[in-house]
């Protein structure tokens, strides 16, 4: 038997010019934490974002630690979040011994639904201090609606982009519209430098802020004086330099995703049963993973049989308002995004993938389906 390499989700994809610029780093001897490819790697955000201001760090998770940090979020505080996430958009909240609130999603974005963030504000407690809106699988939440419910309530918007770099909404960035965005280069990311994050605001004062708490709080003076304390959250001279040639190709990426998607597209065309990701009208994501959901059959059951022929595909996250760890906490729900657990599968979406790959997957699929 031929045995074929394993399909992945989304495995990091290498430009190709990584080494040369982490071997620059070596040459400066600039293997210390900061140094000029986190310069460079800042730059490269801020030209494809317009963002004026970019901070790169340790994780997004971190990136989003620091936001509620410098927003003064704490114990008490409500945070209101989308519930259809990932854990790393949520547990800073947690970190700041604040209170989340979930929102459930709506159908045309899978992302927040912006009638129910209107009912929350309503019934939540007390004035929330901030939303945590995540763009997931690539793709920009109903932020028209979101914003100006935002701005008329004096809610502070953290973008979680993790998911979405360089995707658009109206032709603008994801995670440019709120007082913060954040990135994630985590692994599994369009884009990658083994672990890392951005955090993007149009306000200097509150990236000074956030650079402060992320070098550990450190007073302006020649020993080491705190009045604060802060973290270790920023990113690494050697991994930024491997961030600034992963930017380079975020187009490429862009574009290879999305014709995956369409690849997929295509080939499950007909089957009823098959839904895609929506696409909102005003919006450009970059298909980070192709997801689809079925109507009626189990998508577990798709999963293990890609899986034996070393296929790796994966179930939509698990909203939070069902996890464990939240089961008393805040939430109001339609029913969008635990029908979306139950129903959905992300397929392996990585750029490295041909159109044999992709064919292959679809005539798995469609076999199990007749
Ligand atoms: C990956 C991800 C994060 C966390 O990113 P890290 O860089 O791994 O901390 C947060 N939110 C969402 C939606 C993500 O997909």
């Amino acid at each position: 038997m031929v045995s074929h390499p394993r399909l992945f989700l989304s495995p990091p994809h290498m430009s190709g010019r990584e080494q040369e610029y982490i071997a620059q780093a070596f040459e400066s001897n600039y293997i210390a934490p900061l140094g000029p490819m986190v310069e460079r790697f800042e730059q490269s955000i801020r030209d494809l974002t317009l963002s004026p201001n970019a901070l790169a760090l340790s994780s997004a998770t971190a990136a989003i630690h620091l936001a509620l940090r410098v927003l003064g979020v704490g114990e008490g505080d409500i945070v209101l979040a989308s519930s259809f996430t990932f854990i790393g958009s949520i547990s800073p909240i947690l970190y700041q011994n604040a209170t989340p609130f979930f929102i459930d999603s709506d159908t045309k974005s899978w992302n927040l639904d912006p009638l129910l963030l209107e009912e929350a504000i309503q019934k939540a407690p007390k004035k929330p201090k901030a939303l945590i809106l995540t763009h997931l699988y690539g793709q920009c939440a109903d932020l028209d609606k979101i914003i100006a419910l935002c701005d008329a309530h004096g809610i502070a918007l953290i973008e979680d982009a993790a998911e979405s770099l360089g995707a658009t909404y109206n032709a603008k960035q994801s995670g440019t519209f709120g007082t913060f965005g954040v990135f994630s280069f985590n692994g599994n990311k369009i884009l990658t430098t083994s672990g890392g994050g951005m955090l993007v605001s149009p306000h200097k004062e509150l990236i000074e802020r956030a650079r402060f708490y992320s070098t550990q709080a450190r007073d302006d003076a020649p020993h080491y004086e705190h009045t604060d304390y802060g973290y270790n959250y920023r990113m690494s001279n050697i991994l930024a330099a491997i961030g600034v040639a992963q930017m380079e190709v975020l187009a490429k990426r862009i574009e290879k995703r999305r014709m995956i998607f369409e690849w997929y597209r295509n080939g499950l065309t007909g089957i009823e049963e098959i839904a895609f990701m929506p696409e909102l009208p005003d919006a450009r994501g970059n298909r980070w993973l192709s997801t689809l959901t079925f109507e009626h059959t189990d998508p577990n059951a798709i999963r293990l049989l890609l899986e034996t022929h070393n296929i790796e595909s994966r179930p939509l996250w698990k909203p939070m308002h069902l996890q464990p760890l939240f089961n008393s906490a805040l939430s109001i729900q339609n029913t969008t995004s635990e029908t979306l657990f139950q129903k959905g599968l992300c397929l392996p979406s990585g750029t490295q993938m041909e159109y044999n790959d992709v064919e292959k997957v679809c005539s798995l699929i469609r076999k199990a389906l007749l």
